[in-house]
């Protein structure tokens, strides 16, 4: 059975679209969406051999090496321009996400792309603003809890570009956060906690910013005990960190 993650991540696929699963290892999600009918084909790309070798396996086992393409590479270097309407990647960092997305648009790769399905496990705010730099239009979010993990699953569309210009300044648009001392880093709180997640917050979402609050408390504890002048700008930072947090959360509540 496909994880409660991988199936959110298979729901957000447009039915019938061309999909490409990019850092794929096993090739549960795009075997998922073969066998459940949401689409006929797809790709799955993989950098590292032991998880390519992983994908292969999987696809063989699974009757599909006619319907699923296992290909080894970097990131969006396994696609030709337009061969896909959707890609979608998983279970990683948001930095290498956004790097992995950026040197794809760079190279043509995500010409005729569609729609991006991306689920970071750290570090959301870098593939928001990427999509922001890039005029995706961050349609739709959501955020749910597996095995004592909290994980963001983030849905963009490419439309033509004056309409993603448009509905992405309404998705950003902050004022409905009413921050009494923090209201100029509206746009930074939306990129770094989720437009839409900030909009219709669930109980997840609360646990995910009070853990996040704990860590950074016990970081700062941590700090506390050196006496360097670099430990202090940082340790001002996180504090900082914090009360921006807690003021947003006080507001939601
Ligand atoms: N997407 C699956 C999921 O969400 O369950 C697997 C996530 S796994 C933690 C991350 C995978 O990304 C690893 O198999 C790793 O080899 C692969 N990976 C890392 N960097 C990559 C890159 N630049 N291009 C392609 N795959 C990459």
């Amino acid at each position: 059975k496909l994880s409660k993650r991988l199936q959110t991540i298979a729901e957000f696929v447009t039915p019938g679209s061309r999909v490409a699963d990019i850092g794929s290892d096993h090739a549960l999600l795009p075997v998922y969406l073969i066998q459940s009918s949401r689409v006929q084909s797809a790709i799955a790309g993989e950098l590292n051999p032991g998880p390519f070798e992983a994908a292969r396996k999987q696809t063989a086992d699974a009757g599909l090496t006619s319907k699923l393409q296992v290909r080894r590479g970097d990131g969006l270097s396994v696609l030709q321009p337009g061969e896909v309407d959707t890609v979608t990647i998983a279970g990683m960092g948001g930095s290498l996400m956004s790097g992995i997305l950026e040197e794809g648009y760079l190279a043509g790769k995500l010409d005729g792309v569609k729609e991006l399905v991306l689920q970071p496990n750290v570090g959301e705010e870098f593939v928001r603003s990427w999509l922001l730099k890039r005029g995706w239009l961050l349609a739709e979010e959501t955020i749910l809890e597996e095995d004592d993990k909290i994980y963001e699953v983030l849905h963009a569309f490419k439309y033509e570009e004056a309409e993603v210009l448009k509905r992405n300044a309404e998705v950003y648009d902050a004022s409905f956060l009413t921050l009494p001392t923090h209201q100029e880093k509206g746009a930074a709180i939306l990129e770094k906690m989720g437009p839409h997640l900030l909009r219709e917050p669930k109980e997840v979402f609360f646990k995910k910013w009070q853990f996040e609050l704990d860590k950074l408390g016990k970081i700062v504890a941590q700090m506390s005990q050196s006496d360097l002048e670099q430990a202090e700008l940082k340790k001002k930072q996180f504090r900082e960190e914090m009360s921006v947090i807690e003021e947003v959360l006080q507001c939601l509540q």
